[in-house]
């Protein structure tokens, strides 16, 4: 799984629509202080359902839509969209907010839920929560974790946090057939 683009439309300071190829090796955005460069950042963590404000630097919902400058009027919606390479092909997600109260994710251009962004992504090491973005200041986070967290952050960078929650969800289902089979046993001893 390969990041391909990061598209931007009025979003904090891009009001013009501005799109990033990520190729192959390291890609660096540069620029002077103020320029948008952690805005970049903020983009990718709104768009993977960042609830909290205040870890994309936020006041409230609509503080993430271009408020206007010298140049341009302000944006009436805020769009971010990533494009990633598979093995399966190329494929999208999205997330718009607009004013007057829309707001949506979008897979592939169709309109989908956060959760299944969270679920296509989990155990690939891509996501919020996680290694893939790391903030300033977070590496001092990951040298003071906890060994529980450390080892969820491990868990999910070899990919097994997946089979983890497999694991439970398979444990549950042989839970309820157990139970399913010893009605049935009751039955069958009834009718015999
Ligand atoms: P530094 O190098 O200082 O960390 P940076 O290049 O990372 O800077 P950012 O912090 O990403 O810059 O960008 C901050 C800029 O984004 C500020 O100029 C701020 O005015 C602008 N900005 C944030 N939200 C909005 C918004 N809703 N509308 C317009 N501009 C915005």
């Amino acid at each position: 799984l390969k990041l391909s683009s990061i598209y931007i439309k009025g979003f904090k300071s891009f009001a013009m629509p501005t799109k990033f190829d990520v190729s192959a090796g390291i890609t660096a955005v540069v620029g002077p202080n103020g320029s948008g460069k952690s805005n970049v950042v903020d983009a990718i963590r709104w768009l993977f359902g960042e609830q909290s404000m205040k870890n994309i630097r936020a006041d409230n919902r609509e503080d993430v839509i271009f408020n206007g400058s010298e140049k341009f009027p302000p944006s009436n919606s805020a769009e971010v969209r990533l494009t990633f390479e598979s093995q399966e092909g190329s494929f999208s997600i999205a997330r718009e907010v607009s004013r007057d109260g829309l707001s949506q994710y979008r897979l592939n251009d169709r309109p989908g839920r956060l959760k299944d962004i969270k679920e296509l992504f989990q155990g690939t090491g891509v996501g919020m929560d996680i290694y893939s973005i790391v903030g300033q200041g977070q590496v001092d986070k990951v040298v003071s974790a906890s060994p529980y967290e450390l080892r969820a952050l491990i868990e999910e960078a070899a990919g097994t946090a997946i089979y983890k929650e497999r694991k439970k969800e398979a444990l549950g289902k042989l839970a309820s057939t157990e139970e399913n089979l010893n009605r049935l046993e009751d039955i069958i001893f009834e009718l015999g």
